[in-house]
């Protein structure tokens, strides 16, 4: 038995919001430093929005949090998954096993789950097909390799799941709440959005100070970046007075959040074209260009950085503003069809 000072940290790691929610920042060993549960009281015990990833801290955490607010596992009837990365996906089947609760999530946020952590999971090698199709050395993609094996134990065991779809309803702290699809970071992502009071889980698809990471994913949709801007102009159309989103803290300026992060995207593709034009390519020298060499060292940033690099180059490439040169035996090259009259006077 742990004393009451041992559990003194549990404090900080929460916030209490409005209609008795409770914000748990669920710790994360990277740079995102935490991610955003949330325990909803219901009239039965309690629902749990993305409990976090499976490591031991954040299994203490829970303990802490849950001994603190006066609350038994038993009374977790419910974890909701806004969607399937492990940072949120991670914990579910732990809560599960220790509370009998159920886990819901979207058929396609499951399968995609399945498909990366089940048994005999084809990804880890279609990825490096992908990467060094686009440039990338052997031995950075085996860091990459390594890095997404220590994913596995962090988000076992699996849950038993029970789906829920984007267009229906779903009734959370005595309220109902839409459930909208939300593609383009997680394919299968879900927000909530309750009309009455203007509140809006948002999952990773809008966060506050960070910009969502769109990745180009083996085996899923191949333009990412559009999926994601659609759903972006989607959201906004919703009156959100309250966001409560999977990273940083819960915000106001739903809408003014959107539009900063349409301009990044539009940024990003204008800088990218103009450093293709200036000199072509691969996906893998234009992810160092951006995103700086140094993230050779840091393989789980890297991994996100060299997605979101291909996402912004096949987005170019479907709307006709680059073009992709594919020789049998190298790495596809990127260039911009406008180099051919700003960089060649004799063009
Ligand atoms: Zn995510």
């Amino acid at each position: 038995m742990r004393t009451i000072g041992e559990r003194s940290g549990w404090t900080e790691a929460i916030a209490r919001l409005d209609r008795g929610w409770v914000q748990v920042k669920v710790p994360l060993p990277f740079s995102l430093r935490w991610v955003n549960s949330y325990i909803v009281p219901e009239a039965d015990g309690f629902t749990v929005i993305d409990p976090g990833l499976g490591t031991a801290e954040a299994k203490a955490l829970w303990e802490d949090v849950l001994a603190g607010l006066g609350i038994e596992w038993k009374a977790i009837k419910r974890v909701l998954l806004t969607h399937q990365h492990p940072d949120h996906y991670g914990l579910a089947g732990y809560v599960q096993q220790k509370s009998g609760c159920e886990v819901w999530m979207s058929r396609r946020a499951h399968a995609y789950a399945r498909r990366l952590w089940g048994p005999g999971s084809d990804f880890p090698s279609a990825l490096r097909e992908l990467y060094l199709e686009h440039g990338m050395p052997g031995e950075v993609m085996d860091s990459i390799e390594a890095n997404l094996d220590s994913f596995i134990a962090r988000v076992l065991p699996e849950p038993q799941v029970t789906y829920m779809e984007a267009g229906e309803t779903i009734r959370l702290g005595d309220l109902n709440w839409e459930m909208i699809d939300a593609p383009g970071h997680a394919f299968g992502q879900l927000c909530f959005y309750q009309r009455d009071i203007r509140w809006m889980i948002c999952g990773d698809q809008v966060l506050p100070r960070i910009t969502p990471n769109v990745s180009v994913v083996p085996g899923e949709e191949k333009d990412p970046l559009a999926a994601f801007l659609n759903s972006l102009e989607t959201l906004k159309a919703y009156e959100v007075d309250y966001a409560l989103p999977g990273h940083r803290d819960p915000f106001e300026a739903f809408r003014t959040r959107i539009d900063e992060l349409i301009r990044h995207h539009d940024r990003r593709l204008k800088e990218m074209e103009e450093l293709l034009a200036q000199e072509p390519q691969t996906a893998f020298d234009l992810c160092e260009k951006l995103f700086g060499a140094r993230l050779r060292e840091n393989p789980h940033n890297l991994r996100f950085a060299m997605s979101e690099t291909l996402a912004h180059l096949y987005y170019l490439e479907q709307r006709g503003r680059v073009r992709a040169v594919r020789a049998s035996g190298s790495a596809v090259v990127f260039l911009a069809d406008a180099a051919n009259g700003r960089g060649n006077p004799e063009a």
